[in-house]
């Protein structure tokens, strides 16, 4: 990653407790993280060599509740990365107030290069490596860039042998089988589709408002289906091989199935434009659901979208936002838009904990409440404070975070008094 996410994330949180007038010791306990791992993951290759690559895991806050947090396998993870994701999700579990506090992990590797044994070897390997730090009531990890069901069962399998204990809510976004959430696979395309469509209702669009969408994964294909079925015109749809545009509005389960028979969305009938050109499409909505960093100073001036609705994590580079903002753009940012995964993850938690299995109803209908709750909270703060979107997400996140630090750490700032 060429951002340093990790110096961001604290420039972010200093505006954010400027903004609040906090105390510097709780300023001093957000620019750290409580825990910091850095471990040798040696695994075995499929030509009998033990290999060691490098592995972290920080847990940056659990004043809310235990630290919660993906776990990415990619050539360039580093520790400052990790260091940077995991304070961005403390502000993420806060924003949408759930039980948690904020994590991340990584194996700076890449697994391309591996077979599905080595893949096991080193997941397994990197649990034990990590298992005193982690646990359901201390550390949970999930899916990030590269890993998915299978790396978490692994995961919750290993950990049981270690500790010779069935924990399954020592981590989510496992399969269905191994106690893993339904509506865990669409609840990121879920929880934007409610940020899309309340955003939409306070700028006024019309109802079969046009939309692009950038990224046709998990999270972007997922919503392109939903809102077309919501009656909305999702007028263009990339992924890393180009794009396709309707202005009549696409048809969705034809580029799905495009892109499950050819591999990429530019296969369906459509007429096919370039990336660059998708972001400049003429559209009321744009949905960043691809890459970090995606919409940069020259993207941002071309965008013609009223409302953007960041479903990937860190769409929008910094200088990209404030040209949006001069140029009146709404951007719901990605601590709100893209939480739909970490909510059901903490649904995912909460059933394992209470040994309880939720129907796809109850799950959808408890992210629905959480989401329109958080908007609201969100927009609330923007209002009275005068701030935009994401600034206001921060001060909302870091309030409640620094609220959990101040009534835990009352012992120490009662002594800053009588001192
Ligand atoms: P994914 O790998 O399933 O899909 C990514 C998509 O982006 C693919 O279609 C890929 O072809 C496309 N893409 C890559 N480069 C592109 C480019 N230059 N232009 C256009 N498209 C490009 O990933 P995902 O799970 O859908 O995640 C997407 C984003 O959403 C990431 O930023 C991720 O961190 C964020 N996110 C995902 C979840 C989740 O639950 N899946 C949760 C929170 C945030």
């Amino acid at each position: 990653m060429t951002i340093d996410l990790h110096q961001l994330a604290l420039h972010a949180i200093d505006a954010a407790a400027e903004e609040l007038a906090l105390p510097d010791r709780v300023r001093a306990a957000l620019h750290q993280p409580e825990r910091s791992l850095a471990v040798q993951v040696p695994y075995q290759a499929d030509d009998g060599a033990t290999r060691v690559v490098p592995g972290f895991r920080v847990a940056h806050s659990t004043a809310r509740g235990p630290a919660k947090g993906g776990t990415r396998f990619h050539p360039e993870v580093t520790a400052e990365e990790v260091n940077g994701l995991a304070t961005l999700m403390s502000v993420k579990t806060a924003v949408v107030d759930l039980p948690l506090g904020g994590g991340k992990g990584g194996i700076t590797v890449d697994p391309k290069q591996l077979s599905e044994a080595e893949l096991e070897s080193l997941t397994r390997s990197y649990t034990r490596a990590i298992a005193g730090s982690i646990g359901p009531e201390v550390d949970v990890p999930a899916p990030d860039v590269n890993t998915g069901q299978r790396h978490m069962d692994w995961i919750a399998d290993e950990y049981a042998r270690i500790t010779g204990r069935h924990q399954p809510g020592v981590v989510t976004g496992k399969s269905i089988a191994a106690g893993g959430s339904l509506g865990r696979d669409t609840a990121t395309a879920t929880g934007c589709r409610t940020v899309v469509h309340a955003g939409a209702r306070r700028l006024g669009l019309p109802a079969d408002a046009r939309v692009v969408i950038q990224g046709f994964g998990n999270a972007g294909a997922h919503l392109a289906r939903m809102l077309a079925e919501d009656g909305l015109r999702v007028v263009g749809v990339s992924d890393s091989r180009g794009g396709v545009h309707d202005p009549a509005g696409l048809d969705i389960a034809a580029v799905a199935a495009a892109k499950a028979e050819h591999g990429s969305v530019t296969a369906s009938d459509a007429e096919v434009v370039d990336p660059g050109q998708l972001l400049a499409l003429e559209c009321d909505i744009l949905v960043p659901a691809a890459l970090e960093g995606a919409i940069d100073v020259a993207e941002a001036e071309k965008v013609r979208a009223t409302l953007i609705a960041e479903a990937a994590n860190g769409p929008v580079t910094s200088e990209a936002d404030a040209i949006l903002a001069e140029r009146g753009v709404t951007v719901v940012p990605d601590v709100l838009a893209s939480a739909g995964g970490v909510i059901v993850s903490c649904f995912e938690w909460q059933q394992n904990q209470r040994e309880e299995r939720w129907s796809a109803r109850h799950v959808a209908e408890r992210l629905e409440e959480r989401m329109c709750r958080s908007l609201d909270d969100l927009w609330a703060v923007a209002t009275s404070r005068g701030l935009d979107l994401r600034s206001a997400a921060m001060v909302l996140g870091v309030g409640r975070i620094a609220a959990a630090i101040e009534a835990r750490h009352a012992d120490l700032a009662a002594g800053e008094l009588a001192s």
